[in-house]
């Protein structure tokens, strides 16, 4: 499990970053340790932030987003929030997404959406809301995924608002 984690979720990523954005020499760094017999612990790092997972098989239980400065937790250790408010907000998101994700059947579906929102935050601080066309708003970069939009699916959370609204 831990190698098929590993090599699935680096191989999906350069796949989905080639095919959907042209965006072809994108690389994540897995690393997949062994929590207890049937759960594992992966630090996925893009080109942005640090990744934080916890797996039973291939479903994904926790996720937290982290800075790529800041410390990883070791082994055993409670996982620290991030400093950024910005990776806090990324958090949350994932987790919901994760959350929609067990409810439309988990398993690898879990794995692809998570792979939607990796390659989907992989400009950050780079790529522009979907709704104001700015980039940086209260401060603060995009961090919400509209993960039933194919094309720019990245919100402000202040926009996301409107838009699950309209
Ligand atoms: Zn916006």
């Amino acid at each position: 499990m831990r190698n098929f984690l590993e090599r699935e979720l680096s191989r999906s990523y350069r796949t989905q970053c080639e095919r959907h954005h042209r965006d072809s020499d994108r690389q994540l760094s897995v690393s997949v340790e062994p929590a207890s017999p049937c759960t594992n612990l992966a630090v996925v790092t893009t080109d942005c932030f640090h990744v934080l997972l916890f797996t039973r098989g291939l479903v994904i239980e926790m996720a937290q987003v982290l800075g790529l400065g800041e410390p990883l937790p070791r082994p055993n250790q409670a996982w620290p929030s991030s400093h950024f408010r910005c990776f806090r907000q990324l958090t949350a998101g994932l987790l919901q997404l994760l959350v929609a994700g067990r409810q439309s059947g988990g398993g690898t579906s879990l794995l692809q959406l998570l792979i939607k929102w990796l390659c989907a935050f992989r400009n950050l601080f780079m790529q522009r809301c979907a709704r104001c066309d700015r980039i940086l708003r209260d401060q603060l970069p995009p961090t919400w995924f509209d993960f039933r939009k194919d094309d720019r699916p990245v919100y402000h959370l202040a926009c996301k608002s409107a838009v699950c609204a309209a």
